[in-house]
């Protein structure tokens, strides 16, 4: 899916900025590659539009449909259900898959996700590979592990291929290149795929994208999608999207794999309706995909493969706080949303998932390396007020800093200042005389002795004008408290 945006402007001359510094399992430093993306202005200003409007879309689709609360209801109550039922309907469903001529794969992690991939691939002797967009791919690294494999991997969703091509993670799980302006990609499809340089029309992009991915698309010696859902009644594989690669992927080569996290599971048919109804309204406003198909099995004389990937799923369920962040169905809504996302930029995260769901996920894996990104957030609450399975994103991302507070996962400079802001309010003497103090001091020095490099909390805001008089003194003067 893509979102072409609004650009008044022909090909970028503001370089494109690119995101967080990834240096092993080091904290990621999303403010810094956050105030990259800020200096960026057309960048910054174009992301920030295109992601209201597909806010505003929603919120349209939304007023549309009385009984969107009731919905919302309804959706969070099947995931619960399957979620807290998840082994019964995992088994019904790969009972039901196996009896349509499906293969079915468990994988514990994402080595085992990918060495399943490399193994089918290299059973049936297949070395090209043409894939629809899949989260799941990005969380396990297939790309890398299938090409160090000499397999070639080919993306075809549009917003994905222009990433690949840009050697680039995905910035957002639906528009995966919508922090690019349209000069941004007609510098990379001219780099790589020959096309003229200051052609950035986007019709033209879009054309130049099909003619090049179509013609490997017919020759590829295998396939793969994501998925969407899994219905487990039908043994049913449910992909939605809007270009239909994922259908020609899964229809042209003669092997078909799929990848799919165990929690997409719905239990019958019947709930689908209230998921499909709910994803792309969600996701870019819009009443549905332009495809939702149906995989049941192989077609004649093809292959089809399933592989169910844990890679901490289960884990995350048994988190009292965090399990219920496996009820989301990936729309995208919470970063459409959220003030932080809409102007750093999906990579400034430096993780596969990003923006309000992200915050919750990404610690899951690694809680050292992603330690700052539950701090990248306001906590206004409109990722929960958006999110169409009614996660309480907001109040998981602070139990995330709690949690990462009491595992001493926060760097030493903000837990001593917490010590010390503790030890001052806990004692009301102190506190009035270090207000005092500080509203003098805010008074008197040179702004820099305030802010220099050695206030990280003053590089990103002005600190409030010092008051001649605090709410204490006043309230004493004027209503004769005495507290
Ligand atoms: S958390 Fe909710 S709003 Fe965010 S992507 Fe998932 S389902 Fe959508």
């Amino acid at each position: 899916m893509s979102v072409s945006g609004q650009e008044s402007t022909p090909a970028a001359s503001e370089p494109q900025p690119r995101g967080a510094r990834i240096r092993g399992d080091k904290p990621i430093d999303q403010a810094e590659a956050a105030e990259r993306f800020l200096a960026a202005p057309r960048h910054q200003k174009l992301h920030d539009e295109r992601l209201w409007t597909l806010r505003q879309r929603r919120d349209g689709e939304m007023w549309n449909m009385p009984e969107w609360e009731e919905m919302r209801a309804l959706a969070s109550a099947i995931k619960e259900h399957t979620l807290t039922h998840l082994d019964t309907y995992l088994e019904m469903f790969e009972a039901k898959a196996k009896a349509n001529g499906v293969v079915v794969h468990w994988a514990r992690d994402a080595a085992e996700h990918n060495a399943i991939v490399a193994d089918v691939l290299t059973r049936r002797g297949a070395k090209t590979l043409v894939k629809s967009k899949s989260m799941l791919t990005e969380e396990c690294g297939l790309r890398e592990h299938l090409t160090n494999a000499g397999i070639e991997v080919v993306e075809t969703d549009l917003g994905e291929r222009i990433q690949q091509l840009d050697s680039e993670d995905p910035s957002h799980i639906v528009v995966p290149a919508v922090h690019k302006l349209r000069g941004d990609v007609a510098k990379v499809f001219a780099a790589t795929l020959g096309s003229d340089p200051s052609d950035d029309d986007p019709h033209h992009l879009a054309e130049v994208q099909r003619e090049t991915t179509r013609v490997l698309t017919l020759k590829a010696e295998a396939g793969m999608t994501g998925c969407n859902f899994l219905v487990a009644e039908t043994g049913c594989v449910v992909v939605c999207t809007n270009e239909g690669n994922a259908d020609l992927c899964a229809n042209v080569p003669d092997l078909h794999i799929v990848s799919v996290g165990i929690e997409k599971l719905v239990p019958r048919l019947e709930d689908l309706a209230v998921f499909v109804r709910m994803l792309s309204r969600s996701a870019l406003g819009s009443p549905i995909t332009q495809y939702t198909s149906h995989f049941r099995g192989p077609r004649a004389g093809s292959e089809m493969h399933v592989v169910l990937v844990d890679n901490g799923r289960s884990e995350r369920l048994g988190m009292d706080e965090f399990w219920t962040s496996l009820k989301c169905i990936r729309c995208g809504a919470c970063m459409n949303t959220c003030p932080v996302y809409r102007r750093s930029g999906g990579l400034s995260y430096g993780a596969t998932y990003s923006g309000p769901i992200g915050l919750i996920i990404d610690p899951t894996f690694n809680s050292r390396k992603y330690s700052s990104l539950p701090y990248a957030s306001s906590l206004n609450g409109s990722c929960t007020n958006v999110c169409p399975v009614k996660i309480n994103i907001h109040e998981q991302i602070y139990a995330w800093r709690k949690a990462l507070v009491r595992d001493g996962e926060t760097p030493f400079v903000k837990r001593a200042a917490m010590k010390a802001a503790g030890a001052i309010l806990a004692r009301p003497a102190l506190y009035r005389a270090t207000i005092q103090g500080a509203n003098t001091a805010l008074a008197k020095l040179p702004r820099f002795v305030i802010y220099n490099g050695l206030n990280a909390w003053g590089k990103h805001r002005e600190t409030p004008s010092p008051r001649t008089e605090t709410f204490h003194q006043w309230f004493k003067k004027n209503r004769g408290g005495g507290a």
